[in-house]
């Protein structure tokens, strides 16, 4: 498949390009790695007038540790990420989940920040424009209908990110700058949680960096996909846990890829850890309490009730792992 024919930018300042991407926000796209965005374009499911390649704007591309955090440069590679002794020693799971993205060709091109923004996913939509040709445009290519949910009135299009479910339950913020000025939000609220425009992100506005608290506690990162390489994930969990001295869980987070429009918070269930200390009775319990809080849309070829017992058992799989 070959890619349309555009226009090229390549900027020396995130100023220019937010002010380049500022003049025609609709017609101009960011690239990063380009392993997203450009298998879109080749699929014909945007058209993009301009691209502004990010990666010849100098230092975006770093891991420092300061007092406080992590920070990382938006267009720092995942496979730099995984590679990094600073992460592994430190924010392990980070590392890991870089590595469960796709294959290592899109580890190597792949970036942090094109990771976080990367366009929501559907089985109607992630084709090319033959098949799709067969169909009548939907909300998400500017139609009037929705294939998954006939009677819809939006789209259900999935976030099937693997960083941000981590980043999230860790606390990250990240640092968006435009031609209005900078302005550092909770990575969470990136979301808009529509699946016609999932990102947050003001005209003109650039994720530069993604900064993530000191750890307390423990997370982990639990994909299930189709195949056991390349492949979103049709469910994923992020778990993070803090524990008092007598092992009661003072802190939950659990956070969900692959099931809704944006990265899933599932709030009863956190509730439900909060001052209990895990063995099998509570484990089981609140597991199966997963199954019946989500109710993803039929976006991909997994079934919704499939998702959603494999939701299950990734909690309960990630609560074992901290049970002791
Ligand atoms: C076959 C295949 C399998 C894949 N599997 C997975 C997977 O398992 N898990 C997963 O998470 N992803 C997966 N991906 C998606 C993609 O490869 C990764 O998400 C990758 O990290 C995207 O980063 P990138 O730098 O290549 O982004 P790009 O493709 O360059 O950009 C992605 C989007 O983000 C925007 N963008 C990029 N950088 C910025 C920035 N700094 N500020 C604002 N907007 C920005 C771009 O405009 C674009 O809309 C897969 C892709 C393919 C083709
Ligand atoms: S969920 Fe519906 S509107 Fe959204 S991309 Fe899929 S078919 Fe299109």
């Amino acid at each position: 498949m070959r890619l349309p024919k555009f226009e090229y930018l390549e900027p020396r300042s995130l100023k220019k390009a937010s002010e380049a991407l500022t003049a025609d926000p609709k017609g101009t796209f960011l690239l990063a790695g380009g392993t997203d965005l450009l298998v879109n374009m080749k699929h014909g499911v945007i058209q993009p007038k301009r691209l502004i390649n990010l990666k010849a704007i100098p230092h975006l591309n770093y891991i420092t540790e300061g007092k406080d955090g992590l920070r990382i440069g938006a267009l720092t590679t995942l496979h730099d990420l995984a590679s990094s002794t600073l992460v592994q020693d430190k924010y392990p799971v980070l590392g890991q989940c870089a590595l469960e993205v796709a294959a290592y060709t899109h580890q190597v091109m792949g970036t942090l920040g094109g990771n976080l923004c990367q366009e929501n996913r559907c089985r109607y939509y992630n084709q090319s424009v033959f098949w799709r040709s067969a169909r009548a445009p939907c909300y998400k290519v500017g139609g009037e209908i929705c294939h998954v949910v006939r009677k819809s009135k939006e789209c259900h299009s999935t976030y099937r990110g693997d960083m941000a479910p981590v980043l999230i339950a860790m606390d990250a913020k990240v640092k968006l700058v435009g031609w209005m000025g900078n302005r550092t939000i909770p990575l969470k609220r990136l979301y808009t949680q529509i699946g016609k425009k999932p990102l947050s992100l003001r005209k003109g506005e650039i994720l530069k960096e993604i900064f993530i608290p000191s750890p307390s506690g423990q997370t982990l990162y639990l994909k299930w996909r189709l195949r056991g390489t390349l492949e979103f994930p049709m469910v994923s969990l992020a778990l993070h846990l803090e524990k008092n001295g007598e092992g009661n869980i003072d802190r939950a987070k659990v956070i969900l890829s692959g099931l809704g429009t944006g990265p899933l918070e599932a709030f009863e269930i956190e509730k439900m850890l909060k001052g209990v200390s895990l063995d099998d009775g509570v484990i089981e319990k609140i597991s199966n309490q997963m199954v019946k809080e989500i109710s993803p849309m039929r976006t991909s070829i997994a079934s919704p009730n499939y998702q959603r017992k494999m939701a299950g058992i990734l909690l309960r799989q990630g609560l074992e792992k901290f049970k002791s």
